[in-house]
């Protein structure tokens, strides 16, 4: 094979890959030699290899034989020069490395078999990561274990609900320890994708090798730990593989939907494991952080299209209308912009109202019982377990009943609805609760008034 073959794959390559995935996976790469039908590339990083390896290794030997290539595997070797390269190099890597695994890191190489590795997205870094107040603690708690000094929280736990930016923290900590620290081993996967090995090495029979992989990282990071609540012997596998590593002072991040004490079918082993590190939680998205995350998104499209215009008002429109999940903002954005490029006009308060209609209306300030919970807690500053917790002591029934009150009047849940969510209480202690504020608001004007606040608060 010459240059000129591997030259023409590449063109191959981009075409089925795009440019975004072709800079940063293809471009850093250079062909070495083919020999014994292996062709051998070069790679900047053990990253770099072991990530192109396992997610796009097939497709390079697929295009490689099309072009007449006989090869039957591919391997990829730290080319020296580059390697001291990128460890002088003090600013942002001109290529973006990914997702590995030790036992690949160690000799990449692939043969014609599936990859089964989650890459990392280029576009979850920090400087990405816009901060507010309801991730600020998560995110500063990333930062550290980004640092790779030394193991400080371990495990450091993530959690909160969709789309809230759990897995573009973790992929940031992976590229900023890869950058940080070359000489580690960082495996980044899903917990569907832990089960998957595991299953796959219990049927080939090697537990030993699965074992030795996972244990011979430096940095192991899960991603939606719950997916394996359930599975027991995943569990069971998981938790060892976790004491192993603790007990090897080696770094964990596990990302979860909800606090461990909630995941019901989580092996209590698990839960307590992960309580000993960092817990950290993060919130709904609120105004301001909605606010910064739309100002980013338009502060990136501008390098795209330069001349976009956005008419005062609209991202504060957009801000307060959706929903606190950042991929629905996302969304909302991707299509303003294209819709607004499609049309050639400037992005108006009506072509917004006309394009995003569908998300608005869905969207349209539905009031759920988590969001009345937690502003009746904010309002009266208790805690969010009271709200489910026994305590009859008047500051924390007071707030409850409150809070009843308000899921009654702001939502359409049935009483044993709510119920459920406040502790699983019986649906007449709802309805009392909601009589005992109607009465007080009739008699007592700070109950009315914070019910009006609250009423407010919520509608807004
Ligand atoms: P989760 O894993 O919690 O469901 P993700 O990390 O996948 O959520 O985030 C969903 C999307 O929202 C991603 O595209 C992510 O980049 C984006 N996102 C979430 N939080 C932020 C943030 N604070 N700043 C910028 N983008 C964010
Ligand atoms: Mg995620």
């Amino acid at each position: 094979m010459t240059s000129d073959t591997w030259g023409q794959v590449r063109g191959e390559l981009l075409k089925s890959i795009g440019k975004n995935n072709f800079s940063a996976w293809i471009e850093p790469i250079t062909f070495d030699a083919l020999e014994n039908r292996t062709a051998r590339f070069f790679v900047p990083t053990n990253f770099i290899g072991s990530w192109v390896s396992q997610n796009f290794g097939d497709l390079i030997l697929r295009h490689l034989v099309s072009a007449g290539v006989g090869v039957d595997r591919i391997e990829f070797k730290v080319d020296p020069a580059a390697a001291s390269r990128a460890d002088n190099r003090n600013s942002e890597p001109a290529s973006a490395r990914a997702d590995t695994t030790a036992a690949a890191a160690a000799a990449p190489v692939v043969e014609a078999r599936p990859a089964r590795t989650a890459a990392l997205n280029p576009a979850y870094k920090f400087d990405s990561f816009v901060v507010g107040k309801p991730n600020e603690l998560a995110h500063a708690a990333a930062r550290r274990v980004a640092e790779g000094e030394q193991v400080s929280f371990n495990p450091l736990f993530l959690y909160g609900g969709v789309g809230l930016g759990k897995t573009h923290l973790m992929h940031a900590i992976a590229w900023e320890l890869s950058t940080r620290r070359p000489d580690m081993d960082i495996l980044y996967l899903s917990a569907e994708q832990f089960m998957y090995r595991f299953v796959r090495a219990l049927r080939e029979q090697d537990t030993i090798g699965f074992k030795e992989m996972f244990r011979s990282v430096d940095v192991l990071m899960v991603d939606d730990v719950q997916f394996i609540a359930g599975k027991n012997s995943t569990q069971e596998e998981f938790f060892h593989t976790f004491n192993a590593l603790v007990e090897m002072g080696k770094q964990i991040v596990i990302s979860g939907d909800r606090a461990p004490v909630d995941m019901e079918d989580l092996d209590n082993r698990i839960a307590s494991r992960l309580q000993c590190g960092l817990v950290v939680d993060l919130h709904p998205t609120d105004y301001e952080l909605r606010l910064g995350i739309l100002q980013q998104k338009v502060d990136l499209q501008r390098l795209r299209t330069p001349d976009l215009t956005i008419a005062p008002g609209v991202l504060e429109f957009i801000a307060h209308k959706l929903s606190t999940n950042v991929r629905v903002l996302e969304g909302a954005m991707t299509r303003l912009f294209a819709f607004a490029d499609l049309i050639g006009s400037p992005i108006t308060m009506d072509l917004t109202q006309e394009c995003l209609s569908d998300i608005l209306r869905a969207t349209d300030r539905k009031v759920t019982i988590d969001e009345i919970m937690k502003k009746t807690c904010e309002h009266y500053n208790i805690r969010q377990s009271d709200m489910i917790g026994p305590s009859r002591a008047r500051n924390i029934a007071r707030p409850r009943q409150m809070a009843m009150y308000l899921c009654k009047k702001l939502t359409t849940r049935s009483l044993p609805e709510i119920g459920r969510k406040f502790g699983k209480r019986d649906h007449t202690t709802i309805l009392h609760g909601v009589r005992r504020i109607e009465e007080l608001m009739a008699t007592d004007s700070q109950i009315a008034e914070d019910a009006e606040l609250l009423r407010r608060m919520l509608e807004a």
